[in-house]
């Protein structure tokens, strides 16, 4: 059996940036266990691919911190390996009064995490987004699109190139904790190691309960659809156009991002996924479904008048293309059904505790010789260099003890 210092388990965005850390840090051996046989299958390759530079997390809380230095920190790591970044900015725009008062929460919100912006009027932002419709929108020019694949394959070969063993195909079944570490079996064959990462995205819950971490939680896969305009509509979004979030919703709802590759993606919009990498309404994992199901977190959580009212909304977005573009036509009112066609989907990972709320900061716990990310969603992909550190750090403590 291969013997390491540390195993990895997740081969996204955020086990890769770990694996970067302690190689950059320490001596350790490590070595990181992927399932799929591709890298950026899930989360870390199925997302909008926006650098979120936090002016809409609240100030002191660890996504504020993590988003505002991972929009740098990414920024610089994408030009020096040659990854497509496109800096268009962002605006958020309000339709009426109450959505311009948000506007204010959101700018002071910034002002605090030290991220730019302005408000700016219904000229200046016909100027920059002219099929935009509101009254007011929040600018901040620092937002950027990024291709989040080649960033999972250019962090990848680095940590190649820094020594770090990567097993792809090779799925972690059990983890087995003893005196002197983990033994960790695999669809591939075991591992052992003094200590265990566990970055498996949708699966995490799973791996850390397996040594009793975090039972009191379970991931709950939301599917986001996105559609794309077709080519000759492109115009209609030069840059990325938010709606106002309203804080009484858990999800932000459609909006506009154009990619690195000028396609212009629409959504996403947030359905339960009937098993965790099921990315179309027709997929069923039918043993998963019924495992949300059983949950009693879940069920309180759909429990609630408010969340029936979102779902159903939501639902209807998924089936009904119609309604879809109801919804984003309230951006941008010149979009018609034509211009929409299906694009991909990506599933997040949303752990939901116990008592049905779900979690929205990162969480992150400590098991035996082990660390569990239980929880980053979004914005983990631009959280990602600082958070891989953070977590890095974390690690190297709790070994060199
Ligand atoms: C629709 C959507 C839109 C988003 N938009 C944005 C955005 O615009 N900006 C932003 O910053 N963030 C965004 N996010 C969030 C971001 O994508 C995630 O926070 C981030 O990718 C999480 O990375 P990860 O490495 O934890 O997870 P993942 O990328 O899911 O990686 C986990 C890996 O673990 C592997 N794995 C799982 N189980 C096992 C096992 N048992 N054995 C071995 N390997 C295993 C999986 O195959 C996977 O490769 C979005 C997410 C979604 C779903």
């Amino acid at each position: 059996m291969i013997e390491y210092d540390v195993a990895i388990v997740g081969g996204g965005c955020v086990g890769c940036s770990v694996a970067k850390h302690l190689a950059e840090r320490s001596n350790l051996d490590v070595c990181i266990l992927e399932k799929e046989y591709h890298l950026a299958e899930h989360q870390s390759g199925r997302n909008s691919g926006v650098l979120h530079p936090g002016f809409n997390y609240p100030p002191g809380s660890l996504k504020a911190r993590f988003a505002t230095a991972g929009t740098a920190r990414l920024k610089e790591y994408a030009r020096e390996n040659g990854i497509p970044l496109r800096e268009f900015g962002v605006v958020v725009v309000a339709r009426d009064e109450t959505e311009v008062a948000r506007l204010d929460t959101l700018r002071a919100q910034a002002d605090e995490n030290g991220v730019e912006t302005e408000i700016i009027g219904p000229d200046e932002l016909a100027e920059r987004e002219p099929h935009a419709e509101g009254v007011a929108a929040l600018y901040c020019p620092e937002a950027a699109s990024i291709d989040s694949q080649k960033y999972v394959y250019a962090l990848a070969t680095e940590v190649e190139n820094l020594g770090i063993d990567f097993y792809l195909g090779h799925r972690v079944e059990k983890v087995r904790h003893g005196e002197s570490g983990h033994v960790v079996e695999t669809s591939g064959g075991s591992v052992s190691a003094r200590y265990l990462v566990n970055a498996a995205g949708l699966y995490a819950d799973r791996i850390a309960h397996q040594l009793g971490v975090g039972t009191e939680y379970q991931i709950v896969p939301f599917r986001g659809e996105y559609y794309e305009l077709v080519p000759e509509k492109r115009y209609l979004c030069e840059t990325m156009i938010y709606p106002t979030p309203d804080p009484e919703l858990p999800f932000l709802g459609v909006h506009y991002t154009r990619r690195t590759d000028d396609k212009v993606i629409v959504g996403p919009n947030a359905v339960l996924a009937f098993g965790r990498e099921a990315y179309r309404n027709t997929q069923f994992d039918l043993g998963e479904f019924a495992e949300t199901l059983r949950y009693g977190g879940f069920r309180k959580l759909i429990a609630s008048p408010k969340m029936i009212g979102v779902a159903w909304d939501e639902l209807n977005k998924s089936y009904r293309k119609g309604k879809f573009v109801e919804a984003s036509r309230r951006l941008v009112p010149d979009v018609r059904e034509a211009d929409f066609r299906r694009s991909f989907a990506g599933n997040r990972a949303q752990l939901v505790d116990e008592h049905g709320e779900l979690v929205k900061d990162p969480l992150i716990e400590r098991g035996p010789d082990s660390l569990h990310v239980l929880n980053i969603v979004s914005p983990g992909l631009t959280s990602s260099l600082p958070f891989g550190d953070y977590l890095a750090e974390q690690v190297l403590t709790d070994i060199d003890g």
